[in-house]
């Protein structure tokens, strides 16, 4: 077989919040049958800042719209496409962003589900490490930003 070729992919996403009467909310959304939750997130079109794309992408995956609050950090991760004999490196720029509007009903069909969770239950449900180390430090800033209020 011949070596596989390679892709270097960008994308971008968030982690949205509300503040519910006792808890701070997050969104996941869940892909592949419902077998994992991650981060709502997407690939940065040609003539898109990672910023647009995520506030874009968790519009159209969550359903809700928001306002970036601040930047959380990137993660990266390898995976294979076996039927093109690629191996993609992926990097998704992820930010903090403020819920605004809309309703997790309206999440478009590319996710089988979106739903609030409180962090501490996202923090156990997400499935890739990665997206877990982005909401650990996206806890650490909201907090900075509570006592700083
Ligand atoms: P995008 O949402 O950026 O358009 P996609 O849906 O085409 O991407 P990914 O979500 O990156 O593709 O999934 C590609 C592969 O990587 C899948 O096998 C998926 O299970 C795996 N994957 C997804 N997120 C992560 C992660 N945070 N860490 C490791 N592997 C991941």
């Amino acid at each position: 077989m011949k070596p596989a070729s390679l892709r270097h992919q960008i994308s971008s996403g968030g982690v949205i919040f509300r503040r519910a009467p006792d808890v701070v909310e997050v969104v996941l959304v869940s892909v592949r049958g419902g077998k994992y939750w991650c981060l709502p997130k997407g690939v940065v079109d040609k003539g898109e800042t990672p910023e647009i794309t995520a506030v874009r992408e968790v519009r159209e995956e969550s359903g809700l719209s928001g306002k970036i609050i601040d930047k959380i950090g990137e993660i990266t991760y390898w995976y294979y496409i076996r039927g093109e004999n690629m191996k993609c490196r992926k990097t998704v720029h992820f930010y903090l962003m403020e819920y605004e509007s809309g309703k997790t009903s309206d999440h478009d069909f590319e996710v089988d589900d979106a739903a609030w969770f409180p962090f501490d239950t996202a923090l156990k449900k997400i499935s890739f490490n990665g997206d877990r180390t982005i909401l650990e430090k996206a806890k650490v800033l909201l907090e900075g930003l509570e006592s700083g209020k």
